[in-house]
């Protein structure tokens, strides 16, 4: 049966991998119907006093998909194109996520309607403290744990944190992740998404038989959060970043850009149009250079049916959450491109936000090396959970990527029965 999501191209597409894979693996019926639909959704109105004295209203989201495996945990996006069903796939997502690399947490996704860049620092402050204020009876260490997506960052979770703490009386460090490490963030939160993505590539290529080397050449769409991590670690896997992009447009030099000089230009706030004005690039170019690998790393809907024919990696890295649209999977599959699925490929952030919700309920804190190597067999223990379902049958890796999750998200399904029996 349709919902009202369903109209929702980001929905639409999750639920069609769902089915897909469902009917792959002969799922049970009603297992399939039952998460089709969020567990819980809540709409907020979050106003707001400006800089100008006027007062605005925002409209806030916070979905709670599934909560079988555990409490809800996903980020809180602030983008104009949120509503309640982008919310409501992004949520889906993220219990397939964490089911798949066998987190003990369920999905959920939040957001605010917002362009984050058109508000102060201190109208950003007032709006992340109402929405908090506004949720604050859905969410806690034990029921859902937000984080940062688009538009968000530690800051955002500190002011989160902050707010959610005071209204309960004491501090509590276990309500969201990817917190600043002064306020009791985990060391590699910040880079792990990234860093997850490069691993994922690193097993991928080994999987191809292909050697990363100086001829490997990289393409980032969306050089930010997640973006300069993944570029800086596939330079020093030897690969040769040769484009990447920001909102503004991208830049493209054959010979190799020089990763680290980029990150801190787009760190201190600058745009890459300017960093080198001659080597410019469009985004939309810049997703159809011939390169071996591209990291679609800024936002959904990126690679359609439109443009898919035009790309020509051999590694698609998705580092976004859903890059590219159910149509583009197929027809880049079809023109020999290996993706690695955005479950996989970006849980780097929710497998260190894990850790993070760990160490602050447990007051007690690891090392980066530590992190790491935790990070690195989670991963790659799930890649080679989709690669089995990858070979076993013979679908591509995304919707391998859903049945290995789906395996796993059944099984507890069963095992806790349907209440009341
Ligand atoms: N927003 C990130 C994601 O889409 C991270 C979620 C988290 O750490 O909870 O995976």
């Amino acid at each position: 049966m349709k919902n009202q999501f369903e109209s929702n191209v980001l929905y639409h597409d999750a639920i069609s991998q769902l089915e897909d894979a469902a009917s792959t693996m002969k799922l049970d019926p009603n297992i399939l119907d039952r998460l089709r639909t969020p567990k819980r959704a809540i709409m907020v109105s979050v106003p707001i006093r400006l800089d100008d004295g006027t007062v605005k209203t925002f409209m806030g989201y916070r979905v709670q998909h599934n909560m079988t495996i555990g409490p809800g945990k996903g980020g809180i996006r602030f983008h104009p194109s949120v509503d309640m069903a982008e919310t409501a796939a992004l949520a889906m997502l993220m219990t397939f996520k964490c089911a798949l690399v066998g987190l003990p947490l369920g999905g959920a996704k939040g957001g605010i309607a917002v362009d984050p860049t058109s508000l102060s620092r201190q109208e950003l402050q007032a709006l992340t403290r109402r929405y908090a204020t506004e949720i604050n009876m859905v969410v806690g260490p034990t029921i859902d744990i937000p984080a940062p997506d688009i538009g968000t960052d530690g800051q955002t979770m500190a002011w989160f944190l902050d707010t959610y703490s005071q209204l309960k009386g004491y501090t509590v460090p276990g309500v969201v992740t990817g917190k600043p490490i002064s306020v009791g963030g985990s060391l590699g939160r910040a880079e792990s998404t990234g860093k997850g993505v490069a691993f994922c590539v690193s097993f991928a290529a080994d999987y191809l038989k292909y050697k990363i080397n100086e001829s490997t050449k990289v393409a980032v769409h969306g050089f930010g959060k997640v973006g300069i991590p993944a570029a800086q670690d596939l330079a020093a896997q030897g690969a040769k970043v040769v484009a990447i992009s920001d909102v503004s447009g991208g830049i493209f030099d054959p010979n190799g850009i020089d990763v680290n000089a980029a990150a801190e230009w787009t760190r201190s706030g600058q745009l890459l149009k300017d960093f080198e004005p001659n080597k410019t690039i469009t985004n939309e170019a810049l997703l159809e250079l011939d390169v071996d690998i591209l990291v679609p790393a800024a936002i959904d809907g990126v690679i359609t049916k439109d443009n898919a024919r035009k790309v020509k990696a051999k590694i698609i890295a998705e580092g976004a959450n859903g890059p590219l649209t159910t149509e583009a999977v197929d027809i880049c599959t079809a023109n020999g491109s290996f993706i690695i699925p955005d479950i996989l490929c970006n849980a780097g952030g929710v497998i260190v936000s894990y850790f993070e919700w760990v160490q602050g309920l447990q007051n007690f804190f690891w090392d980066l090396d530590q992190i790491n190597s935790k990070l690195y067999s989670i991963l790659k223990n799930a890649f080679d959970e989709v690669i089995d379902c990858h070979e076993k049958y013979k679908v591509d890796m995304k919707r391998a990527a859903f049945i290995a999750a789906l395996k796993r998200l059944a099984t507890a399904m069963r095992m806790r029965g349907l209440f009341p029996a």
